[in-house]
This record gives structure tokens, C-alpha cells and sequence, in this order.
């Protein structure tokens, strides 16, 4: 049976939830879901000065944006519950006590000094600084010693107590390369902290043994506390999972993972929903930021997605993110999306007020000519608001605005109207329509302009075309 598991930490502010999120979620949901198996949310809130509920909340509400839904989770609930880590506290008071018993772990009444940094040193930096690799003296401490101490009631740590002649070995299931990491390398990291809460390593093991998960697919950052957690495996009597680490998303910019600060910006979630990104479009570029399939099919649905993700198609080398594709994919999504619902989802972004109808008009002029919501408003804006004067030919708009006034309001009476007089001129059609475009809409860039000018009606069309043939800016 497959049983995969998101396990986000929600310490960050709600806008940090990032796309690197999504992978995770996304990839892990895939394996489970082609295997008939189950995907389970799991929610790391052990460090509780960090742990925010707003940002639990919009874990919730992110994953459901993007129709990844679980089967086991906080709010939902399953047969491994409590599904939030600082409700089950005393399974890992349990398991570290274990571990000392099996001469796996140690008590360190010294530690308490320096546990905050230590910790923190211990997740932020990928290479433990050689400090942390000098075994604690409390190493050597007895067993009568300890207990004595603890019967004192004086203050502790417990860390893992790691054979320095030990070789840790595991083949990465998302790398595909075996890893081996010697004893010496690997540090005495804490497991429990003094407060009685465990750290990521300890309950990240006790959690995922409990939940039966099969395979652990998880941040690159974690790939060098492997080691620690194979030892707890083993302390524990349990077999080791498939473990793997996914690949780091780089900012094209550095050409280096994405920085905190990028997190709630261009690398954040919320930052393209605000611009109008449909979320299956993100999803489905995402689905492809190291990952690909046999041939070179790029449009999936995440229920396609399903069926065809398979551990082979995983890229090895750190993908760059591409906000072109991105704009590609979104704009392959906005022309597959029905007109009503693009009229709602547009709706609330315009700045006037227009009718249904209105909308239901303009809709399909714009919608293959755009790759986001925000271009789509932005594009048609002048079919309600006059665009600024533009510096257009003089002689285009005074000739088209005279043969316009005397037009029928119908397509193509305007368009022989317009080409004759481009011949009788003998102007450049492109040059001609140009000018128009520019005087009517205030862009180079515009739905098919016949069908604008239809919507506009004639007087508005002629207002505008008057406007700049006053307008003393020649070309
Ligand atoms: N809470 C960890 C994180 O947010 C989870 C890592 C894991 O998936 O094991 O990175």
C-alpha cells in the first residue's frame, strides 16, 4: 500500500506559501492517488513560537485552490491521528526515552545553554558546522549519573548518540543515487529539547513509522539529516521508507534558489492568483518543473497528471523557473475556460461598471490574444474608457472617421469602407489600421478591430476617431 504524506511546517506568514509547496504536495498526491493509495496532510507545528493558525489555515485553503485534496489530515482526521504534531507530544517523549534505553540516544543536562542555536544551526545550514560534530561531553556521561540528574530535576536534551564507525547509506528515490554518509560526518543532533518538544528529526520519524508511510519525498534541505533519521529508524526497530528529496527550484535571475524574501514574492502563491494566474494553468506548469513525461505532452489535468506521473519521468537536475511557460501555460488555460466563467472570474478585477451582455461580447475578441486575467482587463479597458490621445496620421483617422460617419453600422460595410479608402489612397493597409487601432483603442495591441468597433458603436468610434483628427501630433 502507498501512503505518502505533505508535511508542511506552517511558520511562515500565509503569503509565504510558495510554489515549491505545491510541487510537494502535488507530487506526493500523484504517487499515492496512481497507486490506489492514500496522500495524507500532516501539519509540523513543533516549533510553537513559529507555528501561526492563519497559516495552517492557508495551507488548507492553498491545496484546495488547486484540487489536492487528502485523505488523512488535522481537519478531517483518519485512523493515525492526531494529525498535528503538538498533539502528540508524548509519542516522542516515548520514542527518545526508547532510544536512551537502547543506547540510540543520550540525556545532555549542558546543552539547555545553547539549544536554540543549535537547533536553528542545525536547519538552516546544509553542512553542520564542525563545532556540532564534536561529540558533547555528556556522551560519556553514565546511565547512574543521568539518573541522577534527572531525579534533580535539572533541565535536558536528548540526542542521538550517532557510532562514529557507522556508514549510513540510502538511495534517494527522487535523486536516484545511493548516498553514504560515514558516522564522523554526522552530528549528535538533538531529538528532544529541553521543553519537552521533540525536533523536526525525531517526530518527523516517530510520525511517518505511526502513519505507515511508504514513502518520504521531501525538501533537498533535509538530505543531510538523512543519516540522523536512518538511526532512529533503527533505534525503533522499524524498517526505513522510501525516502527522497526533490530538486530546488532556481531563481533565473541568480541562478540559486529562491530567496525568504522572494517566497512571499514572485516564488509565493498568492502572488500569481493576485495577477490573475488560473490555478489548474499553475499546476500544470508545475507539474512539469522537474518532472516529465515519456513523450512531449505538456497540457495535463491533474487527474491526468495522476495517471501518467511515475518516478522514472523525475529530473535530476534543479529546474530553472520560467515565468515565459508559466504566461504560456496560463494563456492555453484562459482559451480553454468557458466565456461565463471567465466573465466571472474577470468580473470582480474591472474598475467600471459594464452589463453581462456587454462582457459576453467582448470576451471571445480578447481571450485568445491574452495570457493573463490582468491583460484581459487590461485589454479591455477601452471599450469603456477613452484612451489618452495618441500621436496617430492625421490624414487615416480624418479619412476613416468620413467614410465611417457615413457607414452603416454593420461588419462588412465598415470593411470595405475602410479598404477602399486605403486604396484610393494607396496607403499601407497595416499602416493604415495602425493608426486606427491607436486612435480608437490607445493600443498597437487589440482584438480584431471591426468586431471593437461593432461593440463601441458608431458614435463612440467616430468621437474617438474626431478626437484625433483635432489632435495636432503628426507621424
Ligand atoms: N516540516 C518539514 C518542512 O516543512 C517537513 C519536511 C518533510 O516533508 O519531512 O520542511
Amino acid at each position: 500500500m502507498i501512503r505518502t504524506r505533505f508535511a508542511p511546517s506552517p511558520t511562515g506568514l500565509p503569503e509565504s506559501i510558495h510554489l515549491g509547496f505545491v510541487i510537494r504536495a502535488l507530487w506526493n498526491y500523484a504517487l499515492a492517488k496512481k497507486n490506489g493509495g492514500q496522500f495524507v496532510l500532516r501539519i509540523e507545528d513543533t516549533d510553537q513560537k513559529r507555528s501561526r493558525k492563519d497559516t495552517e489555515e492557508a495551507i488548507y485553503i492553498s491545496l484546495k485552490q488547486f484540487g489536492i485534496n487528502w485523505d488523512e489530515g488535522p481537519d478531517v482526521g483518519g485512523p493515525y491521528g492526531p494529525y498535528r504534531q503538538s498533539e502528540r507530544l508524548e509519542k516522542y517523549q516515548q520514542a527518545a526515552k526508547l532510544l536512551v534505553e537502547k543506547d540510540y540516544a543520550y540525556y545532555d543536562f549542558d546543552a539547555a545553554v545553547r539549544e536554540k542555536e543549535e537547533i536553528k544551526e542545525s536547519y538552516e545550514s546544509k553542512e553542520f558546522t564542525d563545532q556540532l560534530k564534536i561529540r558533547p561531553a555528556a556522551r560519556s556521561v553514565s546511565s547512574a549519573e543521568s539518573q541522577k540528574r534527572l531525579e534533580a530535576g535539572e533541565p535536558y536534551v536528548i540526542r542521538a548518540k550517532i557510532p562514529e564507525d557507522k556508514v549510513f547509506e540510502f538511495t534517494d528515490w527522487i535523486l536516484k543515487k545511493k548516498i553514504r554518509v560515514l558516522g564522523k560526518e554526522v552530528s549528535d543532533l538533538i531529538l528532544l529539547k529541553s521543553d519537552g518538544f521533540p525536533t523536526y528529526h525525531l517526530a518527523v520519524v516517530v510520525d511517518d513509522i505511526a502513519m505507515q508511510i511508504s514513502h518520504v519525498l521531501r525538501g533537498q534541505e533535509w538530505i543531510s539529516s538523512t543519516p540522523v533519521h536512518l538511526f532512529i529508524y533503527e533505534g525503533l526497530g522499524y524498517p526505513v521508507p522510501e525516502i527522497g528529496h526533490f530538486t530546488v527550484i532556481l531563481d533565473p535571475a541568480t541562478g540559486k534558489k529562491f530567496s525568504k524574501r522572494d517566497m512571499e514574492g514572485k516564488f509565493g502563491i498568492k502572488h500569481w492568483l493576485d495577477r490573475g494566474y488560473l490555478p489548474e494553468a499553475i499546476l500544470n506548469y508545475l507539474m512539469l518543473l522537474g518532472w516529465a513525461p515519456k513523450d512531449d505532452r505538456e497540457l495535463f489535468t491533474l487527474d491526468e497528471f495522476v495517471q501518467t506521473f511515475d518516478q522514472a519521468g523525475l529530473q535530476k537536475s534543479n529546474p530553472i523557473f520560467d515565468e515565459k511557460k508559466l504566461n504560456w501555460f496560463n494563456g492555453q488555460y484562459i482559451r480553454q475556460t468557458p466565456h461565463d466563467q471567465l466573465l466571472q472570474l474577470i468580473k470582480p478585477k474591472l474598475e467600471y461598471e459594464t452589463t453581462d451582455d456587454k462582457l459576453t461580447d467582448i470576451i471571445p475578441l480578447v481571450k485568445e490574444r491574452v495570457s493573463t486575467l490582468a491583460d484581459m482587463v487590461d485589454m479591455m479597458r477601452f471599450f469603456f474608457i477613452a484612451p489618452e490621445l495618441q500621436a496617430v496620421n492625421q490624414e487615416h483617422v480624418q479619412a476613416a472617421r468620413q467614410v465611417l460617419g457615413k457607414a452603416t453600422w454593420e461588419k462588412t460595410d465598415i470593411e470595405t469602407a475602410l479598404l477602399d479608402e486605403v486604396k484610393a489612397h494607396d496607403w499601407k493597409t497595416g499602416d493604415f489600421f495602425m493608426s486606427l487601432r491607436l486612435a480608437i483603442a490607445g493600443s498597437k495591441v487589440t482584438p480584431p478591430l471591426t468586431e471593437s468597433m461593432l461593440i463601441l458603436g458608431q458614435s463612440e468610434t467616430l468621437a474617438r476617431l474626431s478626437a484625433h483628427a483635432q489632435n495636432e501630433t503628426q507621424t
